[in-house]
């Protein structure tokens, strides 16, 4: 009866060594490498140019981001203290902007969320890089106009810079032509039209990437004070099916908003207690914010049926083993 086990336990690691090589050894996957970093190439080119300054990421910390589903826990002790993965760098962007003479900043930033194995989806990976930026006293109006020329100049320059690439992926480019301003719709409109499903249904109609505002979220997200019960947050959402590829807001920064939030969220205080410290005291600044995917990026410009397509290693949820 062993023997019989380990032979199958043998067979399927040997099954896994064959298709973790399989996945490097793709002749697809330099295109798609290049392309992707053209893509990154051309984020801190309009990063710099617009005076977005870089910070380097944060990879763990005693704080990170709450997140509104849930993942696999992941903390960890150091120095008698305890840490966690960053799952985004949500906090230390609000708090880095406390300082006097930083406006603008971003990361390029490696997160890990544990995903659940039913996120085992098209367009999840339990390790991603996202492109996290935030503005000093910006709005909404601010974010997307910056977001729809980030979009229009990456897309324009790969679109030149790649053209060898897309042949060789077999992809066209007229899903990149695209500039601003994108569309906006409200949940509630897109719920009453396509039900439960509308994020996905009104993806595959769109041809264009089109904004989904207030969705209610994490309890750093602002609520429209003057229009209680919405919310000043936002998705940006690739057409033809690919869904989410952005969620930003303004952020909530006042103590009795934050306390109030957190309270309706049904958070832990008690870990959460320096911040809400440093908001008594006044250091949590008035900001607005976004982070995109990379990889959901590259999935959409080269038009990948999976974002397992876009790794080099796979990342994706609930495969059992990872031997890389
Ligand atoms: P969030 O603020 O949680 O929406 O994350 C910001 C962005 O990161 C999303 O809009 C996605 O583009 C990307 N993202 C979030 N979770 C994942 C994941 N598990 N795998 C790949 N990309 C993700
Ligand atoms: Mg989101």
């Amino acid at each position: 009866m062993k023997t019989y086990v380990l032979k199958d336990e043998n067979e399927r690691e040997l099954k896994l060594l064959d298709e973790t090589i399989e996945k490097i050894k793709r002749e697809k996957l330099p295109s798609i490498l290049k392309i992707q970093q053209a893509i990154l190439r051309s984020v801190d080119d309009y990063m710099y140019k617009n005076g977005v300054v870089r910070l380097l990421p944060n990879m763990i910390s005693p704080i990170t981001d709450p997140l509104c589903h849930s993942v696999e826990d992941c903390d960890f002790t150091y120095g008698g203290q305890k840490f966690n993965v960053t799952k985004s760098m949500i906090f230390h962007k609000q708090l880095a902007l406390s300082n006097p003479y930083l406006q603008k900043i971003y990361i390029v930033s490696p997160n890990v969320r544990l995903e659940l194995p039913e996120r085992g989806d098209v367009r999840h990976l339990f390790e991603f890089t996202q492109v996290d930026f935030e503005f000093k006293d910006a709005t909404m109006d601010t974010v997307f106009g910056f977001m729809e020329g980030l979009i229009e100049q990456a897309f324009c320059y790969i679109k030149e810079e790649c053209k060898e690439e897309f042949k060789k992926l077999g992809v066209g480019t007229s899903h990149l032509d695209v500039s601003g301003p994108f569309e906006r719709h409200t949940t509630q409109e897109l719920k009453a039209k396509y039900g439960e499903d509308f994020e996905a249904l009104a993806s595959k109609e769109a041809t264009r990437p089109f904004w989904l505002i207030n969705h209610k979220r994490e309890f750093y997200d602002a609520e429209d004070l003057e229009n209680k019960g919405t919310y000043k947050n936002y998705d940006l959402i690739w057409p033809m099916g690919y869904v989410e590829g952005l969620s930003g807001g303004e952020r909530e920064y006042n103590y009795d908003r934050i306390i109030t939030r957190m309270r309706e969220a049904g958070m832990d205080e008690q870990s959460m207690k320096d911040y809400i410290e440093l908001a008594k005291r006044g250091e949590i600044p008035k900001t607005a914010g976004a982070g995109f995917g990379v990889e959901r990026m590259t999935r959409f410009v080269c038009q990948q049926d999976d974002i397992d397509e876009v790794t080099v290693f796979s990342r994706k949820p609930g495969k059992g083993k990872y031997i890389f």
